[in-house]
């Protein structure tokens, strides 16, 4: 029940469409009454690299009486053929139209693919907005990092799901199954009142949105007595065991190896990533599940290649110890680890270098910001003689490729902190060339800060086009050397990123009408079209300078008050003083509890932190 021939040999890498892979579960469509479509809003490529989706999918597939299949967002040339022939898109393990699933899943991790969710919900034949939905049509929901503020995409979204998936899931699945028991569908209005009183569930419909005469936001409050005002973050006490039958492509993907994720939460505290905030606090797996599930996931996907997922990987207790294992275990099976983000300091380095393929390609680290001062505003310190040593032992140890990120625009920055960055590449270089005796080839990746919600920073204005090309070629200037290359996101880019992160229900509008205008996989390059959300945006008479240039003042109401990651409002005030004041906040996993705001909710999460100190 694929797409017909016709059409997949018309379009580039009709493998995308095809499914049938190794591992996809395929269930009896008749025999199972709740059928979910897990939707990706981007290409096959890269959704195939999420981790999220195949936790949900092995997860709804574990229930018997659910079915969920894939669905992932057609590139243009598949969907130009779908509309044309009036196909509808469908998913992949049963070709079902995605019309004729009980639930439409979009896991949206990033703000970029938003117009990808309404061309897949057109593609489908299924109505863009959730007011023009009917009871016969499938109730669309949502979650994933980029739904911590929902508000942008509340005119396309039934519900959504704040926070961890895995509880909260099989709790609506409960709900489904005693609905469908009924032997009828319960209008949708029923449903999405019943749904909004699950934890963790925010039903946009059910709130009010309110503005100032100078557009601001007033209030934002349910409709009902019954609905809670504020939606808590949903987050697990301990990691669910991990995927270790993941589905196997057919073609390259993006991470093209099997994933285990070792730990969830970081506590470093960064000031400007909003990751830090809303999958806080730290989880770690243990050791022995991170062995067998390594075990396993070779066994059944033939992986030979296997990365250690967490957000700061050097941070798992007794890492090094972990790798020594695997080291030893696979010598003679040639199994390659991969540890992406590792932090800055010579352990990392040591670390890379113990792993069994040490296939010295390049070495990445993040040192955001040029100066000193500006790393102890963002809170996070890397004093530049150990970055210069941490550079040293990987020239040492026989590493000449090193990508360092740094991050333009951030709070504070001035033109000091950018030539900053300039002497310090410069420094790296020369020791590159020193102890390698080689020229070293540097890799700097320049990327726009970007003020996200629920951080300290969510207040500041970002930086205007003009002032970032100006820092631009002040740098593309000061760091025209021979083994030193520049590359940047398009400042235009980070804008569109700033104002649907930052957005309220009225943007809505924008992304309509953006979309309406042929705009979809914003995030690449060749498609972004930046005229068309400036018209977008003139026909819904909204600016967007509104929404990324403008400072917020600390008592506004933000269009994510509502929601409630655990961290306390009055916590990212207290951090986005210490930005000003160049204050430094500890890491609470290894020093005492910063009172973050989760106490609130779990008691004893410092004590937890405090036994997996790590004893490296
Ligand atoms: S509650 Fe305390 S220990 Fe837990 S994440 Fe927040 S600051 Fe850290």
């Amino acid at each position: 029940m694929t797409y017909p021939d016709s059409i997949l040999y018309q379009v580039t890498k009709p493998a995308r469409y095809t499914g049938g892979e190794w591992n996809a579960i395929i269930k009896d469509w008749d025999k199972t009454p709740i059928r979910i479509a897990i939707a990706y809003p981007d290409l096959y490529e890269i959704g195939m690299s999420n981790m999220a989706v195949p936790i949900l999918y092995e997860l709804l597939n574990s229930q018997s009486d659910v079915l969920a299949e894939r669905v992932y967002a057609p590139w243009v040339d598949m969907a130009a053929l779908l509309q044309a022939r009036g196909i509808p898109l469908a998913s992949l393990e049963s070709g079902h139209p995605l019309k004729d699933f009980d639930i439409i899943g979009f896991s949206l991790g990033y703000e970029l693919t938003y117009t990808n969710v309404l061309n897949m919900l057109h593609l489908a034949q299924i109505p863009v907005l959730a007011a023009e939905r009917n009871d016969s049509h499938p109730v669309v929901i949502a979650g994933g990092g980029s739904v911590l503020n929902p508000e942008p995409m509340t005119d396309f979204i039934d519900f959504l799901v704040i926070g961890d998936g895995e509880e909260v899931l099989l709790e609506l699945v409960d709900y489904f199954r005693s609905w469908k028991r009924q032997g009828k569908r319960a209008p949708k209005k029923e449903l999405l009142r019943k749904v909004a009183a699950i934890p963790g569930i925010y039903v946009p419909s059910l709130y009010q949105v309110e503005y100032r005469a100078d557009g601001l936001i007033k209030s934002i409050v349910p409709t009902m007595p019954q609905v809670k005002p504020s939606i808590q973050r949903r987050i697990v006490t301990k990691l669910p065991p991990p995927v270790t039958r993941p589905v196997v492509p057919y073609i390259e993907v993006v991470h093209d190896r099997g994933a285990i994720e070792i730990q969830r939460g970081c506590s470093r505290g960064c000031r400007f990533c909003q990751a830090g905030t809303i999958y806080r606090p730290v989880r770690e797996r243990p050791k022995q599940e991170v062995i067998q599930a390594v075990e396993e996931l070779i066994t059944n996907c033939g992986y030979n290649e296997v990365s250690l997922v967490s957000l700061c990987t050097n941070d798992y207790s007794g890492i090094d110890r972990l790798v020594a294992d695997f080291v030893q275990r696979y010598q003679s099976q040639n199994l390659a680890l991969s540890l992406p983000s590792l932090r800055i300091d010579s352990f990392s380095v040591r670390l890379i270098d113990s792993l069994p393929t040490r296939r010295k390609t390049g070495l990445t680290f993040a040192p955001e910001a040029g100066s000193e001062r500006l790393q102890r505003t963002i809170n996070k310190t890397i004093p530049e003689e150990v970055l210069l040593e941490t550079a040293a032992a990987a020239f040492d140890r026989g590493w000449t490729n090193l990508k360092l990120y740094f991050m333009l625009g951030l709070p504070t920055e001035t033109v000091d902190d950018v030539n900053d960055i300039v002497q310090l590449v410069g420094n790296v270089r020369s020791l590159g060339s020193k102890v390698s005796r080689r020229q070293p080839q540097l890799r700097i990746s320049l990327s726009s800060f970007v003020p996200k919600p629920h951080t300290p920073f969510q207040w500041v204005a970002q930086e205007s086009e003009q002032q970032l090309t100006t820092k631009h070629e002040l740098l593309k200037a000061g760091l025209k050397r021979k083994g030193v290359r520049l590359s940047w996101q398009d400042p235009k880019l980070s804008l569109l990123e700033a104002v649907l992160s930052r957005g309220d229900r009225r943007l809505g509008r924008v992304i309509y009408h953006a979309w309406k205008l042929g705009s979809t996989f914003d995030a690449w390059n060749e498609r972004f079209s930046y005229e068309n959300w400036l018209k977008a945006f003139s026909e819904t008479g909204l600016e967007p300078s509104f929404y990324a240039h403008r400072e917020r003042q600390l008592d506004e109401v933000l269009p994510w008050a509502h929601i409630d990651t655990g961290v306390s409002t009055a916590f990212l005030k207290q951090e986005y003083q210490y930005a000003m004041d160049g204050k430094p906040t500890p890491d609470c996993r290894y020093q005492e509890c910063n009172a973050c705001g989760l106490q609130r909710w779990q008691p004893d999460c410092q004590k937890k932190e405090q036994a997996s100190v790590k004893t490296t």
